[in-house]
């Protein structure tokens, strides 16, 4: 039987992710996942960013989404 030290156990580490759509962070335990039919993950942060998405808009020209103000 192998002895593991404590160093080598796997922590529990929640990993903050960015919203694919307006980049903004994600806290843990809300939000999806959605991935793509050829294996692409993107996540988000609401249903309002998953729909504007999908309807194409571009998160540049929105108002809402930080990116667009840089
Ligand atoms: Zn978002």
């Amino acid at each position: 039987m192998r002895k593991f030290k404590n160093n080598n156990r796997p922590r529990l580490v929640m990993r903050i992710y960015n919203c694919s759509y307006c980049g903004r962070p994600i806290a843990p335990g809300t939000g999806f996942m959605y991935v793509k039919s050829d294996g692409t993950i993107m996540r988000f942060c609401s249903r309002k960013c998953f729909i504007s998405m999908k309807l194409g808009r571009n998160p540049r020209r929105l108002a809402w989404i930080r990116k667009a103000q840089k």
